[in-house]
């Protein structure tokens, strides 16, 4: 075995870098850090200690003392993961980012704000609009997610497809080093070619290489208005092929290009008790869009509601204020609590595959779902391609899902693979996917990460058994 147990001299040294009341040994709050949002069992564990520390300092002393006594540390923003890559498999050390949750700077100027990890996404929502601006990450989970989680995962979201994912919201970040020195990595430039682009390699590298404590995030002129489109499709073929005729025939790249097939239509309607329109459509199209004039707004969305009309949709349904905009955007933000009530087990992927196969990789993934006798609804972002394909375990018996599971996820991963796909758009690789990295990336690929990892980790102290085994 790699790593050393935590001892009470060990507790004594943690309690000493971030002050007693910031280290948790009682066993019924060590279970909050136990897991995040992947539901299963598997994917628990408990850590033998979580640290809070305050700031960079702290974090860069607990580090240290990591890499001197050989234990693992596991960093956690929110916990509102689905790679199951917050959590502690080897035991060890939890370091919580909570604790550092300022807002420390708006940079009106240069258009920043700098914020430390443990803030939630949706507060830095919230703070760039008071201030008259427009911070473009929304992940689904943005009311708990922490910038720093989003960051380690690069969170993608309902608006990617026109604003990209975190990495383009991120200029700069502070992290400490998985050996303990502290460094920011970029800054307010809004470009540099002053060699390796470091700041994008610890982008989305979920906690493996480095601990980022302090974030410079871009801020945009707000779009002040705003529309939300339903369009149901009789399937998801006709659906998905409307995604290019608005990109390219319209002339317009919306902030969000979302789909949902019908047994997600159908689950959304038990779990908001009221019927959705054309409840039996084949699948939904939800379409938001933006603009900086209400004349320019109105000309966007009719142009789109047309394109869709022509192109196969059954109806367009306009949601011009805010409360008609909720009342269809529940349907979509509100689906992993819904599948939950169906099932409160479930295995969510995260495939993404070029836009214009999505339709046959759902064609595919249907017939998995029949071969194996299971149900697997289907929504996502359709305008980037990012399928979460979600596995219900029903009332199956333990020994059944994990069996049905494997061969569906063996199944599901080789499809997208064959449709030029990969295994996550958004939420990660950490554990839960850690085996079909390793099957589904090419060996060369799989070399570097490994000697990147291995030359910044030369212990590999920090979030083992994530990603790839080094070893
Ligand atoms: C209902 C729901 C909806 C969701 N919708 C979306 C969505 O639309 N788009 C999307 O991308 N994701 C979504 N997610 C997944 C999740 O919210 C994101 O992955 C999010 O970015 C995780 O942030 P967190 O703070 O909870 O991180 P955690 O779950 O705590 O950690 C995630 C990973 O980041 C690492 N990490 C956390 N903080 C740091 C840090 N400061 N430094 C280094 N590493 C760190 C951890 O070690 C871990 O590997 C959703 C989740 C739920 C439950």
């Amino acid at each position: 075995m790699r790593y050393n147990k935590i001892t009470d001299e060990i507790v004594a040294g943690l309690k000493n870098i971030v002050g007693p009341s910031n280290v948790v040994l009682d066993p019924e709050k060590l279970g909050v850090y136990a897991g995040d949002e992947v539901p299963e069992a598997e994917w628990k564990h408990l850590p033998e200690v979580v640290v809070k520390p305050e700031n960079a300092e702290q974090v860069a002393e607990v580090i240290k003392l990591a890499n001197r006594e050989m234990i693992p540390v596991t960093p956690r923003g929110a916990g509102t993961g689905l790679a199951a890559g917050a959590v502690p498999m080897l035991g060890g050390i939890v370091l919580s980012l909570e604790k550092m949750n300022r807002i420390l700077e708006i940079d009106k100027e240069n258009l920043f704000m700098v914020v430390e990890p443990g803030v939630t996404t949706g507060e830095v929502q919230q703070r760039a609009q008071e201030e008259g601006y427009f911070y473009a990450g929304d992940p689904c989970s943005a009311d708990s997610s922490f910038i720093g989680g989003n960051v380690a995962t690069n969170a993608g979201g309902n608006k990617a497809v026109k604003y990209g994912t975190t990495s383009r919201h991120i200029y700069g970040m502070e992290v400490v080093t998985p050996t303990g020195e502290i460094t920011t990595l970029g800054g307010k430039c809004v470009k540099s070619s002053t060699g390796y682009d470091l700041v994008h390699l610890l982008v989305g590298s979920e906690g493996t290489l480095g601990i980022v404590t302090k974030v410079y995030l871009k801020l945009l002129p707000r779009p002040l208005h705003n529309a939300v489109l339903l369009v149901p499709f009789a399937d998801m073929q006709t659906a998905i092929d409307i995604v290019p005729k608005i990109m390219t025939n319209g002339g317009i790249i919306p902030t969000s290009i979302e789909f949902m097939d019908n047994l997600c239509i159908k689950s959304a309607e038990g779990y908001l008790n009221r019927t959705l329109p054309y409840g039996d459509a084949g699948a939904y199209i939800i379409i938001e869009v933006e603009a900086y004039t209400e004349s320019q707004l109105e000309a966007d969305f009719e142009t789109i509601g047309n394109i869709c009309l022509e192109n196969g949709g059954l109806e367009v349904f306009v949601g011009d204020n805010k409360s008609s905009q909720e009342k269809i955007w529940k349907a979509r933000r509100y689906l992993a609590e819904a599948l939950r009530v169906t099932s409160p087990v479930y295995c969510m992927e995260d495939i993404v595959v070029p836009v214009s196969n999505i339709p046959r990789v759902l064609a595919e993934i249907s017939q998995i779902a029949e071969k194996y006798s299971v149900k697997i609804p289907c929504f996502g972002h359709a305008g980037d391609g990012n399928i979460h394909a979600c596995l219900l375990k029903g009332n199956m018996d333990d020994a059944a899902w994990y069996a049905v599971k494997e061969k569906v996820l063996d199944e599901m991963y080789t499809v997208t693979h064959t449709h030029g796909g990969k295994l996550s758009g958004e939420h990660g690789i950490g554990a839960k996917r850690k085996k079909f990295m390793a099957r589904f990336t090419d060996p060369v690929q799989l070399k570097m990460i490994k000697a990147i990892k291995k030359a910044l980790d030369p212990n590999l102290i920090l979030n083992p058994d994530k990603v790839i085994d080094v070893d």
